[in-house]
């Protein structure tokens, strides 16, 4: 249904548009109190110039934004979705591989830089109250140096991590309800996808998982499920251009998610919108939208959106 709507508008707009009219107000009016834009949709840590930026996901409710995971480019993404970072509220992190983590502190500090004015709150799992405290300690003499020299206020006081050591909710507010569920993504001991239930729409984050039906149930009828995906025939063609290639393909195999697999979950879990993310491998041009999503279509028959960077669901 929205989607038609949505349709119509981009004709409408396109139609408008032709006639010189400005169609800006017509197009806003559609835009949702809970918004899904993917920051960055490449698997793995290595950075690279595929056109996928690595791991986040910017969900904006009534405006606030809430980033899970902090993949190299964070920042840089937030920045060309037109996010502020001094606007910066809530960071979650879904498990503790670099391709989620290695921009957490940078991107506080980015926000902090930009003249944060209220606390962040950062949810993850155990280890991410050290991860922040050794943050601190990594860039203690330049921030000391900042406070003096030109009277910043301590970034101390703008941060709280919360380590989550089990399933549940992890925050509840007036916008939102967060809970988190365990997944499996071997050797990795705790790795949680989120689910956002807000007034308007449920979203639900997979993180990096194996094929785990727990999550169809963590994302019973949720409005969105953005789920990670990996091709196997691409693994194959990555995997026999590294040294560490056995292993490699080993880890892979065991801790990423099929396409039929991430169909049957989505299946199962009676999801609206399926949205992939997280492709493994990200940057091969070869594979096509359809490679994507053939498998996921055996076994799912809603709305399937392959992700790109920056694309708003
Ligand atoms: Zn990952
Ligand atoms: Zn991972």
């Amino acid at each position: 249904m929205q989607h038609n709507r949505r349709q119509f508008l981009r004709l409408a707009a396109g139609f408008a548009f032709s006639y010189g009219l400005n169609t800006r107000l017509s197009l806003g009016q559609e835009k949702k109190a809970t918004r899904v834009i993917l920051l960055g949709t490449k698997g793995g840590p290595r950075v690279g110039a595929s056109g996928r930026s690595n791991p986040s996901t910017l969900i904006l409710i009534n405006e606030v934004p809430y980033v899970v995971d902090c993949g190299y480019g964070t920042s840089r993404q937030l920045l060309a979705a037109g996010m502020s970072l001094d606007r910066l509220r809530y960071i979650f992190i879904t498990h503790h591989h670099s391709d989620h983590t290695i921009e957490y502190g940078t991107l506080f500090y980015n926000a902090w830089v930009t003249g944060l004015p209220t606390r962040i709150d950062a949810y993850g799992p155990t280890g991410l109250e050290m991860m922040t405290r050794d943050f601190f300690s990594f860039m203690k003499d330049d921030i000391d140096v900042r406070i003096k020299d030109e009277g910043r206020p301590d970034p101390h006081e703008l941060i709280s991590a919360h380590d989550i050591n089990k399933p549940g909710v992890v925050l509840e507010n007036a916008q939102v309800k967060v809970s988190a569920g365990l997944v499996r993504h071997p050797m990795v001991r705790q790795a949680y996808a989120y689910r956002f239930d807000t007034k308007d729409r449920s979203v639900v984050v997979s993180g990096d998982t194996t094929y785990a039906p727990e999550l169809a149930k963590l994302a019973e009828g949720a409005d969105v499920l953005v789920h990670e995906v990996m091709y196997l025939p691409g693994i194959e063609t990555l995997v026999r251009r590294l040294p560490n290639a056995s292993r490699l393909r080993e880890h892979l195999l065991a801790a990423h998610t099929v396409p039929e697999d991430v169909g049957r979950i989505a299946a199962m879990a009676k999801v609206k919108t399926l949205v992939l993310s997280h492709f493994v491998p990200g940057d091969d041009p070869s594979i096509t939208d359809e490679q994507w999503t053939e498998g996921v279509r055996k076994h799912f028959n809603g709305q399937i959106i392959v992700g790109r960077d920056l694309m708003e669901i």
